[in-house]
């Protein structure tokens, strides 16, 4: 369908979009593009009960994020309909499907440099304990318009320093634990686990005493 493709373009990098719609076609997949999920970026469910396969995608990704989402989504679809349920979701029968898939993409002129050097160590890291996977995602919200307007990543913060997130509540951050920022809520005074990448808004100037003597006012 033509209307596929129109849809693909809004959202691929323009020189994937024949590679990918050509796989929609072939494997008869329905691609569905969402809302935004925080908990993931897309899913795969297998063609079964007279189903056809179907992947769905975040609308709010960013071109490179959006291909490298889809081409994890179908590397499931390979790995279903080679192993069926008998392998691990992002395992080895997998990842070699991935690595794969990906290689049409890689050295294509597709992917900005930064984006090609990473996704390349995630492809091929075969411990994700060396962080690829927090490397990629690093470097592709360099392309990720919307959000990097809309604050700055925990990361980047001082420590000490104050930042509001997004539904209002105020924190202060306190030190990395592992590949988490440990951060204390002032709302609460409840301890809370960030990724690094969250992105807040940071408040210069913040005087905590102030702000807890309104909120004892508040009630
Ligand atoms: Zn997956």
């Amino acid at each position: 369908m033509e209307s596929d493709k129109a849809l693909l373009r809004k959202y691929l990098p323009e020189t994937a979009v024949e590679e990918v719609y050509r796989a929609i076609v072939e494997k008869n997949i329905q691609l569905r593009i969402t809302r935004t999920r925080s908990s993931k970026l897309g899913d795969y469910r297998p063609a079964l009960n007279r189903k056809p396969h179907r992947i769905s995608l975040n609308h709010d990704l960013n071109p490179f994020e959006f291909l490298i989402t889809f081409i994890h989504e179908l590397a499931h679809l390979f790995a279903f309909e080679s192993y069926g349920r008998r392998h691990q979701p992002h395992g080895q029968e997998w990842k070699q499907f991935f690595q794969q898939l990906m290689l049409p993409y890689l050295n294509a002129g597709i992917f900005p440099a930064d984006v090609e050097n990473e996704l390349k160590l995630h492809l091929y890291d075969s411990n994700a304990a060396n962080g690829s996977d927090l490397n990629l995602k690093r470097v592709l919200q360099n392309y990720d318009k919307k959000k990097a307007s809309l604050g700055t990543l925990v990361e980047n913060l001082n420590e000490k320093s104050y930042f509001k997130t997004r539904d209002g509540r105020i924190f202060q951050k306190l030190e990395l634990r592992r590949k988490r920022i440990k951060c204390i809520c002032m709302n609460d005074s409840r301890l809370y686990l960030f990724s690094p990448l969250a992105l807040v808004e940071p408040l210069t100037g913040f005087e905590p005493n102030q702000f807890l003597h309104l909120l004892k006012k508040m009630g």
